[in-house]
């Protein structure tokens, strides 16, 4: 079926200029979350630094109370090694040769923008790294595809070939999806071709979807846990996983990545966030953990 399944919302470029500003809110927080990863902090000072960024903006921290057993306690999965996504902040602290997934999303004036990266901690095995190097891979490559090809299918077969060809695999429990006014809309954006997307769930690719590509890769098996926390997923084999996600809007000139860094000329007012660097960057000598405690 080539429509569209469901009610998809179609947004405007004025609405996607407002999705854009939050986009750049979750991208700039990412920056300084990512300026704190190093040995030795814990998960929960990262989602401190997270959280103040969002809170500094006005912008409400997606996560946060997201419904479950438990509610989502913090505004970031944070989720390590063999944990794949929707790891809860703690007390955990990362180690050298770890590596981190940061998942964050926020609501600004309304609009919604989601991205996750998953950092190095230290120096890394090389195969761990080239595991960090597909999936971030993957990811381009969906963002190029939405370019050319007019259906979801079509970029979700070769996203599944990437990563498959390169001895690794897909998660398929967890997926995209469309997101603007609500951070989870209408469609399921799988990273892999199935029969029931081929079927019925399949999607075009028109100006004014906006959806969150959000591939997860495991160097094992794509089997995937939840912990006894009732949210952390792990995989099932206990080795490496990785995920990586920008906002992509379709415009009539291609796709348009939301949670995309500042482009030349584009207005961005950094002044909170060169404020946070300064203060959880080592190369300026200052204690990370005060960020951690002012929380
Ligand atoms: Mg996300
Ligand atoms: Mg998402």
């Amino acid at each position: 079926m080539v429509n569209s399944p469901k009610c998809i919302n179609l947004r405007s470029p004025r609405e996607l200029a407002l999705m854009r500003k939050a986009g750049l809110a979750v991208w700039a927080a990412h920056q300084a979350a990512k300026a704190a990863v190093r040995p030795g902090i814990t998960t929960a000072e990262i989602d401190a630094v997270i959280d103040e960024y969002f809170t500094r903006l006005h912008a409400v921290p997606l996560f946060k109370g997201v419904p479950g057993k438990v509610p989502f306690p913090a505004a970031t999965c944070i989720s390590v090694n063999d944990e794949v996504v929707h790891g809860i902040p703690g007390a955990r602290r990362l180690k050298e040769g770890d590596v981190v997934s940061l998942d964050t999303g926020c609501k600004l004036n309304g609009w919604c923008g989601d991205s996750a990266y998953t950092h190095p901690v230290g120096i890394i095995l090389p195969e761990v790294q080239r595991l960090l190097d597909v999936t971030r891979g993957v990811l381009d490559l969906a963002i190029e595809l939405m370019a050319v090809k007019t259906r979801w299918s079509d970029v979700a077969r070769e996203m599944g070939s990437f990563v498959r060809d390169h001895g690794f695999s897909v998660v398929e429990n967890f997926v995209g999806h469309g997101i603007g006014r609500e951070m989870h809309e209408e469609p399921q954006v799988p990273n892999f071709v199935s029969p029931q997307l081929r079927r019925s769930h399949d999607f075009k690719l028109e100006p004014g979807l906006v959806i969150a590509v959000e591939p997860m890769v495991n160097m094992g098996t794509k089997k995937t846990k939840t912990l006894a926390d009732h949210w952390t997923q792990v995989t099932s084999d206990g080795r490496y996983s990785a995920h990586f996600e920008h906002t992509v809007a379709m415009t009539t000139e291609g796709p348009w990545v939301l949670t995309a860094p500042p482009q030349p000329g584009e207005e961005f007012d950094d002044a909170v966030l060169r404020d946070l660097l300064s203060r959880v960057s080592p190369a300026r000598g200052s204690a990370f953990s005060a960020v951690g405690s002012e929380k």
